[in-house]
């Protein structure tokens, strides 16, 4: 009988560890993605870029001879539906860590082993499964560094290579048509603006990866903190889909260090941050949900969307140079730098002392390199409410930010048109990418003055923390 192997954030044939059992049993394989409970959560951005994710997966399986059976519908039901199709006694997957898929993993494993047929996860979505690393005391890590230090020199097995044909079932099941999924309907803004800067499939990510191994990794140190400059591997993105497994980027990290490339293990170093987020929200699931630290709950943050600094803050007319030029990268390229995400996060829970789960939930909007577990965590961790957070009372001020990472206005003057009077098209892209409901214009008043400058904003929120004593 066939294996029914089910695609979800693992879009990709090379280092599938699921695929290659598959391909071992020397048994028919049935790939199958299923539009389910969890992908009806997904917001804008992310459920416009899956869609596209999975187009270009069908077509790399099609190359194999193989498909993409695409169904819509609740996971289990779907499932079992193609189990009674099929015929097959088999259904694999690679292991989700977030408490949704968990969630929906759990429904379907039960259900399917409660009907004799084999049926679980494989792993392969981060380096070191979230109960493998443990404190002494046989608990989780509440802080990156020694978790850094437990896993730093742990084996990693090789990659696998892709497998360079699958078995075809006699007869194959219906699939749905994806157009008519709509995944790009709730993408209100400029799809057309943000598509270019797109990294889409599995074989664009591994030139990515090449090229940054070898131009760029050497230099990452010194260079990943500069929003203006191309200094890091901008592979978050197919890392979040699974279009490049992170144990691929881990050997390639680890040979580029083995070559005396300087900055290897400060970008060995990152991609741990990713698995700790993998830990943390396996062992701490309210990290998507709740203030991480519960004191926080009786923080005075603002929770209401429509407060015109937070508009401002969205629509990058704060008047804060740094953080209205990040804000419309966000728009114009679906990503945002590193820094930039540091510092427009603390300039809203902090200086505007608006809920993280605010700008936590605009991110999800907005970022084609969404990923529930460093979204959440980059965005307690800047507010404070957070594990590992930086002092409650570190507020970074984003004028002096500004001066200390794009000195020469690269970075600002390449998103934000009010700058120049003969603007780059990059920053007049803003225009074209906001949705019709926000009437802006590139010569609409900008605001000369902050609405909250930082002396004002960090005098405030420290006013608020030391009211509530935290
Ligand atoms: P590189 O510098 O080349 O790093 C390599 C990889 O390591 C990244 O692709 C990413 O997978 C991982 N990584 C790097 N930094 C972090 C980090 N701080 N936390 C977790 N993983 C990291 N990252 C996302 O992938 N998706 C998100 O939705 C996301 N939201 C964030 C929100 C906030 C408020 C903050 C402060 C950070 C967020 N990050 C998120 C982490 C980080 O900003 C991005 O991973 C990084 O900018 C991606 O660029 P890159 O691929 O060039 O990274």
């Amino acid at each position: 009988p066939p294996i029914l192997l089910w695609f979800r954030r693992d879009l990709r044939l090379t280092d599938h560890i699921a695929l290659d059992r598959a391909v071992q049993t020397g048994r028919p394989i049935i790939p199958v993605f299923i539009h389910d409970e969890v992908v009806e959560t997904y917001r804008a951005a992310p459920t416009w870029r899956l869609g596209l994710g999975v187009q270009h997966f069908a077509q790399r399986l099609a190359s194999l001879g193989s498909r993409l059976i695409l169904r819509r519908g609740t996971a289990r039901l779907v499932l079992e539906q193609l189990v009674e199709e099929t015929g097959a006694d088999t259904v694999w997957w690679t292991r989700a860590y977030d408490p949704p898929s968990i969630e929906r993993d759990e429904a379907v494993k039960s259900a399917l082993t409660g009907q004799g047929l084999t049926a679980g996860s494989h792993p392969g979505h981060v380096l070191f499964e979230p109960w493998s690393v443990e404190t002494k005391t046989g608990g989780y890590y509440k802080v990156y560094t020694p978790f850094w230090r437990a896993v730093k020199d742990r084996q990693v097995p090789e990659p696998l290579t892709a497998p360079s044909e699958l078995r075809t079932p006699d007869e194959w099941p219906d699939s749905d048509d994806i157009s008519a999924w709509g995944m790009g309907d709730a993408m209100d803004r400029g799809a057309d603006v943000v598509r270019p800067y797109l990294t889409l499939g599995e074989e664009a990510a591994q030139a990515r990866m090449s090229t940054f191994v070898r131009d760029r990794i050497d230099a990452y140190d010194d260079r990943r903190d500069f929003p203006g400059v191309d200094g890091t591997s901008g592979l978050s993105e197919n890392l979040t889909y699974g279009e490049i497994s992170v144990r691929s980027c881990w050997h390639a990290g680890l040979r580029a260090q083995a070559d005396g490339k300087a900055g290897a293990l400060d970008w060995l170093k990152e991609l741990v941050w990713r698995d700790f987020a993998y830990h943390l929200v396996y062992h701490t699931p309210h990290l998507m949900t709740d203030n991480w630290r519960r004191e926080w709950d009786a923080f005075p943050w603002n929770e209401d969307e429509e407060l015109p600094e937070v508009k401002a803050w969205k629509q990058g007319r704060t008047g804060i140079r740094f953080v209205d030029a990040a804000m419309r990268e966000l728009y114009v390229t679906g990503r945002m730098h590193n820094r930039s995400r540091m510092v427009v996060a603390n300039y809203l829970t902090k200086n505007l002392m608006s809920h993280w789960k605010i700008g936590c939930a605009w991110f999800e909007d907005t970022l084609v390199d969404w990923d529930p577990a460093s979204n959440s965590l980059g965005w307690q961790w800047a507010s404070g409410a957070g594990p590992d957070a930086a002092p409650y009372f570190r507020i970074f001020n984003p004028v002096t930010q500004l001066e200390k990472f794009d000195k020469d206005r690269s970075y600002a003057t390449r998103f934000l048109a009010e700058l120049s009077d003969d603007p780059p098209d990059t920053a007049l892209a803003f225009y074209e990418a906001i949705p019709k409901s926000w009437p802006m214009a590139p010569d609409d008043n900008y605001p000369e003055q902050p609405i909250v400058g930082p002396k004002e904003g960090r005098e405030r929120a420290l006013k608020a923390y030391n009211e509530r004593d935290f």
